[in-house]
Formats: C-alpha cells, structure tokens, sequence
C-alpha cells in the first residue's frame, strides 16, 4: 500500500515551509509517524503527494534553555525528553509523562509536536505542557509567533494548524523557581489502547506552608485540555494541608467533564479517579517543592 508520492527531509525550518508553499496543500508534515501513519494505513486515504518530515532539522530537534525558559523542539522524541537533565530539573512532570506513552519502539519515534499536532484531549505530553502554561513557536498562516498552548486546540483532533500549511516549531516554559515542583500521574489500560483512563499533571509554587501559585490539568476533561480554573482559585494562598487538599479534590470531582468510554472506562469510575490522581500529584509536587503535607 503507497501511503505517499515523495518523501522530503528539510534541513531548517525555511525549508520546510518553502516546501508547504510549493505543494500548496498536497503535502503533510510527519515526524515519528506514529499517529499519522497508523491512521493512514488504516484508511482509505489517497497517498499524500508529499510527506515532509520535520525530524532533520537541528532547530526543532533540541532542548535547551535561557535564564528565563526551557525551550523543547517540536520534533524532540518523547525518550530524548525522558532523558533530558534539563527536563528533569525543571519539568520532571513532562518526562514522567512522556515516559509512559507507548512503548520504547514508539517513545524513540514519537515527538511532543506530534503529541500536541494530533490535538487529543489527553495527549500525555500535551497534559503536562498545559500544567506547565507552556508556549508554542508556530508558523501559522506564513507568520512565525509564539502563541498559548491553549490557543492550539479547537476540538477533539482539531487542531488550530493545518499540518499541510503550519508548522508547529517548538515549545517553552518558565524555569521552575526555588520553592515549586511538579508531578503527572495517570490510570491506564494494559497497553493496546493508546491514551489514559485518566492522568493529572499538576505545577505548585509554594509560598513558605502555604499553596502560591497552582496550576493543574485533568485529562481528559471536555473536548480540549484545559486547566482546573476553580480548583487552581481554591488552592491559591491556603495551607498546605490534607484538609486543603481534600477541599480541592472534592471539587475536582465536581468540576471535571468525563464522559463513559466502552474503549476505557465509566464516567463515574473517571471522576474517582480524578480525586485520587489530583490527591497523588498534589502531594508529590508539594514534596518535590520542599515540603511534605502534614499529616
Ligand atoms: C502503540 C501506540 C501507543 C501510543 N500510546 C500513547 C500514549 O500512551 N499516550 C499518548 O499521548 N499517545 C500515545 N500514542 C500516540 C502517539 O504516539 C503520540 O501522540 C505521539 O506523540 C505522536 O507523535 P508523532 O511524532 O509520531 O506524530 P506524527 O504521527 O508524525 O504526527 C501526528 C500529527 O501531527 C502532525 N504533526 C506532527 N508534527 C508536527 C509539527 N511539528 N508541526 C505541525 N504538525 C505536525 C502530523 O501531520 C499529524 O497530523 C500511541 C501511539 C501508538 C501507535
């Protein structure tokens, strides 16, 4: 089975979008593959007239970081941000993250631009990069910015770039400050079935035994994800406490949006797991940041 007509591997980003505006629309960026491919094969589809893989390029194929973010290219395999110290110091919840997509044979193709092109509701590494209040580098109609993750997502596999026109370039956060941590957690069937029952990736700065600034994401949760604005709200400037924190969960589990999947599970299993993986994450991150909850 042709799955395409010609296979081009650009070597910056220039070239990669010289070749989007060549084909016009006939040709469709791929990086691991792993979604794209499977899908294609799967279907009756047309070869594509061009496949344009993003993964030669040095721009989009590394980490690294300023004073201020760490920056994560589009095309950087989920192992390679297993691996990454720099991930590992200041977002240890995106490699735990990446870390359980797949198996090895798809974590060492699969990239976090893809994770985030596909637009899942619960992609694993796009839940940990909205806990991070991560940034996107894109070139969106033949304009390159920096643009919110959240602006990114308009529907369950609807994404705001047309991967046969826009380029998703790469990623950036904050560094994590002194006094912040980080954790993800998620409920999985045996593998075979891609994507979690449910997962939580939560952000916590902490401002002495108090909750700072926190940011937390359920996924899935409604069609595009999103953050827990009311849980984060509760959280904010409260004591760190086993009380607190069941506070939140109960609102969690009022606030979260699961529906039953015959494929996963019932919507009234999901939102107890939603306590239970908030609670998790909450009290890792807050170890992580330097302080055990008290008991
Ligand atoms: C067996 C198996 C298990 C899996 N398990 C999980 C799991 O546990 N959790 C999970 O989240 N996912 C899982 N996946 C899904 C998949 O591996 C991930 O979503 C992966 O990150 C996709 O990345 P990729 O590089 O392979 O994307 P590709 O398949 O190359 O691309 C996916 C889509 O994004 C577009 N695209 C890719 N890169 C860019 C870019 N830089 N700019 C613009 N558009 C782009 C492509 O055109 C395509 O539409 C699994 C897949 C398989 C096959």
């Amino acid at each position: 089975m042709k799955l395409w007509e010609k296979y081009f591997t650009p070597a910056s980003v220039d070239e990669a979008t010289a070749l989007l505006v060549q084909f016009a629309g006939g040709a469709r960026i791929v990086a691991g593959g792993t979604d794209l491919l499977v899908e294609a094969k799967a279907s009756e589809h047309e070869p594509f007239q061009a496949l344009i893989d993003i993964t030669r390029i040095p721009e989009m194929t590394s980490i690294r970081a300023d004073d201020a973010y760490v920056y994560i290219g589009g095309g950087v395999t989920h192992t390679e941000i297993v691996k990454s110290p720099l991930v590992l110091a200041h977002a240890i919840c995106l490699a735990e993250s990446c870390g359980v997509i797949g198996g090895p044979q798809v974590r060492n193709v699969a990239t976090l631009g893809g994770n985030v092109a596909h637009a899942l509701p619960a992609g694993d590494g796009t839940t940990s990069l909205v806990a991070l209040d991560a940034e996107a580098e894109v070139i969106f109609q033949g304009t390159r910015s920096w643009m919110p993750l959240a602006a990114l997502f308009r529907g369950p596999g609807v994404s705001l770039l047309n991967p046969t026109r826009d380029l998703l370039i790469g990623f950036r956060f904050h560094k994590l400050g002194a006094g912040a941590g980080t954790a993800f957690e998620r409920i999985m069937r045996p593998q075979g079935v891609a994507l979690p029952v449910l997962s939580c990736a939560v952000w916590v700065s902490l401002d002495g035994a108090a909750f700072g600034e926190v940011r937390a994401c359920i996924a899935p949760n409604g069609p595009v994800p999103t953050r827990l604005t009311p849980v984060e709200k509760l959280l904010a400037g409260q004591p760190v406490s086993e009380d607190v924190i069941a506070s939140a969960c109960a609102l969690a589990r009022e606030t979260v949006t699961v529906r039953t999947s015959k494929y996963r599970a019932t919507s009234e299993y999901r939102v107890e797991m939603a306590d239970v993986l908030l609670r998790r994450t909450l009290h890792q991150a807050c170890a992580r940041a330097g302080l055990a909850v008290p008991a």
